[in-house]
This record gives C-alpha cells, structure tokens and sequence, in this order.
C-alpha cells in the first residue's frame, strides 16, 4: 500500500423525501443564497421542498447557472453575494450548479481576480463561504468531493479547481428528484461515473489490493444497474443506487494511496469548450481511444480489468485486451451515449485546436506516467473519429 490521505467532511443524506432535513443543518440564522441552473428544479418540484424547508431563514435565489458553468455567470452570483452581505450557499441541481457554487464559495472574498483561482487549479484558496447541495443528477460526484471545474466563455477554457475549502458540508440525494432527468442526462452520469472510477483505477497494478475491489464493485455495479436505470425513470431502488456509486466513485476514497490518470477528462474538457460536447460524451469518446493507444504502458491492468470486469479470462492479451476495450464501448453506447467523434458531427478538423488548447492550458504531459503529451492525445483523437 502507497502511503495515503484520505479526508472527506461532507454528510450524505440518501433518500426519497429527506430535502426536509436540510432544516436541521443550516443554522437558523444564515443568511442563504439558493443556486440553481436553467429550471429543471423549479419544473420537477425540488426548488419547492427545498423553499419549504427553509422556513423563516433569509433566503434569496440567483438561477441560470448552465452545464459546464461558466465563469461570466457565477461572477454576478459572486457579486450579488458581497451586495447583499449572505453567507450561506445551497447548490440545487446537478454538477454543473455544484461546481458552480464551489468557485463562487471561494471567490467571494478572494483578493484579487477571481480567474487566478482556476489559473492555480484552487491551491491559492484561503477561504471559502460554508455549502451544501441538494444534488438532482448523479453523475460527478461533486456533492462529495473538493473539485469544480469552470469555464471562460471568453476564451473557452475549462479548467479544474480543487480545495479542501469547498467541500459541501452536506448533501441531500433524493432518488425521487432524478426521475424528471431525460434518459441523455442519465446516460451521461452512468458514463462520467464509470469514467471517474477508470481514471483512479486502471492505471499500473500496485500492491492496492483492496482499491481495486472497491473500483471493481463500483464498475460492476454500474455495468449490472446502468441500462436499466436510464429506461426505468421512476425506479427509485435503482436511481438510489445509482446516486450511491456516482457519489462514491469521486469522493476520494478509491483514489486514495493509486497512482490516477485523468488524461481521458483532460482531453475531454478541451472538446467541451471547443465544440459543446457534454462532459460524458466527450469520455465516452475519448477513454476506448485512450485505452486503445495506451494498452502497453496500461497492459497488466487492462488484463485484470478484463477478467474482473468483464469476466474474459480465455483467448490471447491481446485478443481479452481488444475485448474488454470493446465492451467498454459497447456499454456506453447502451446507455445511450455515442462514442465517436463523427457522430457529434466532428471530423479531422477538429484536432488541431484541442491540441493547441492542450498546450497553452499547459496540458502537455498528462497521464499516471506524464508521458501523454500533445502528440499521443493526436494519435487518440484519430482513433476517436
Ligand atoms: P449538469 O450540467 O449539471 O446538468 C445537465 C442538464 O441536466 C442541465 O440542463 C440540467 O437542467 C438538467 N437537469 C439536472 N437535474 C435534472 C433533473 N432532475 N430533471 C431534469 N433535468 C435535470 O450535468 P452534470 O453531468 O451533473 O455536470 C456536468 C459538469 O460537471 C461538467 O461541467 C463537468 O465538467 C463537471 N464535472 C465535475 C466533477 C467534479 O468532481 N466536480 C466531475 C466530473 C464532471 P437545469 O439547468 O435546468 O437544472
Ligand atoms: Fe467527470
């Protein structure tokens, strides 16, 4: 075992009807921005309990907050938040709304501009307003866990911030709240989650023996509950499941003490903020390629996966190799989720400028080796076409 750290304050609240207790854990005398996306919340009900819940406590709203949340709009929350002096956040929504409130939480009383926050991936962040979530799409893990990613529309760059600051205090998951989620938004989480697990996991085999079944548990889980859970909307047993993996699958835990990748989000990023990919599809289309280019420096691991994932134990490396990369593909694009650039409506074109961004993010070697640099991203996207 790698020596390790593991820290994670948030509570979990799980399920149907416990958006009532936030009551009981924000104190009574907060003064609370609620923050919300495009309506969503409003339309299925949630924003109501969450109203309800708050009782006689001061409370104002700041909505439009978009997927892959960008910075022009979380700034005029950050303002509306020094104007009217609150200091409590509540996030309502998806990761998109989460994240959002993160940097906004550790904006607010940021000296200097708030941009050099994500120009330091958050490590220049000496405090943060207190948050919670009440989470409506799982996906991210980002009512867990001390990340945020933002976007500069101005000069489409997405970049991840991570502070121990942001951590939510608490989250509330209501199974009940995800069936008005249509079956694309669930197809993203079941891939985005499996994709979290993968870039923590298939790495190098170490001496980690028990973060491998953790990782284990949670890809077959997915692979066992994903389709069903995007074709049942009102299944509560699996939505509730579902939250549980999404949520452990980024709270730090199986990342704890291995080696991480998370070159397939990185490059992923690039191709949100270029061509509006959401953030799943663009996983979904880069990890096969990945894998595919990367199978020798990842070989030991690519056999384990294949056997204890997806049970291939005959046949040649080689031959399980191409088979798990296969089912992988596969069981994205069962739950919904194209795994090809062209079927986003991109072609060649459309490299050259990720590789440019990639550079000038300083994204240049990436990978749990360092050694994924520009060019190999290149080999990758040409698969990916
Ligand atoms: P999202 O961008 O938060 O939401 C996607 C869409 O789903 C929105 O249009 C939203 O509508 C809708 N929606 C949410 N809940 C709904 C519900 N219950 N019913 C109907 N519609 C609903 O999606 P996400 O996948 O959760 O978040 C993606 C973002 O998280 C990306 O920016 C990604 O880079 C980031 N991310 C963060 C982490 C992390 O660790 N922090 C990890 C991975 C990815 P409304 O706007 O109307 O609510
Ligand atoms: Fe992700």
């Amino acid at each position: 075992m790698l020596s390790l750290d593991f820290y994670n304050p948030t509570r979990i609240i799980l399920g149907k009807g416990r958006i009532a207790e936030l009551d009981r854990h924000i104190a009574a005398d907060a003064r609370v921005l609620v923050l919300y996306g495009g309506g969503s919340v409003e339309r299925n009900g949630t924003l109501d309990e969450v109203r309800q819940a708050m009782g006689e406590r001061h409370v104002q709203y700041f909505s439009g907050i978009e997927p892959n949340p960008a910075y022009e709009t979380l700034m005029q929350a950050v303002e509306l938040i020094r104007r009217e002096q609150l200091d409590y956040l509540l996030a309502v929504g998806g990761g998109s709304v989460i994240d959002g409130t993160k940097f906004v939480a550790a904006a607010v009383n940021f000296a200097g501009d708030p941009w050099q926050i994500l120009l330091n991936g958050g490590e220049n962040v000496t405090e943060a307003l207190p948050l919670a979530s009440v989470l409506t799409l799982p996906a991210t893990g980002s009512e867990m866990n001390n990340g945020a990613v933002v976007t500069r529309l101005a000069d489409k760059a997405k970049l991840p911030m991570h502070s121990d600051l942001v951590f939510p205090q608490f989250s509330v998951l209501d199974p009940t709240k995800t069936f008005s989620l249509p079956a694309r938004q669930v197809g993203n989480g079941v891939v985005d989650s499996f994709v979290h697990v993968i870039e923590q996991y298939l790495t190098v085999v170490g001496n980690n023996p028990l973060q491998d079944r953790f990782a284990e548990g949670l890809l077959q889980t997915l692979v066992e509950i994903g389709e069903q859970a995007v074709s049942e909307t009102d299944n509560e047993e699996l939505r509730a499941n579902l939250m549980w993996v999404a949520c452990l699958a980024l709270n730090g835990l199986i990342g704890a003490g291995v080696p991480q990748d998370w070159s397939t989000h990185l490059l992923g990023h690039e191709l949100t903020a270029l061509y509006g990919l959401d953030h799943a599809q663009t996983l979904a289309v880069v990890l096969p390629a990945m894998l595919q280019v990367r199978r020798d420096a990842k070989r030991d691991k690519l056999l384990q996966y294949a056997a204890r994932v997806w049970q291939l134990t005959s046949g040649s490396e080689e031959q399980r190799i191409d088979e798990a990369i296969r089912r992988t593909r596969a069981f994205f694009e069962a739950v919904g989720v194209p795994t090809r650039l062209a079927d986003y409506g991109l072609d060649a074109a459309c490299i050259e400028p990720v590789l440019q961004q990639l550079e000038a993010h300083g994204m240049t070697t990436l990978g749990e080796h360092g050694d994924i640099t520009p060019e190999v991203c290149r080999q990758v996207l040409e698969l990916a076409l």
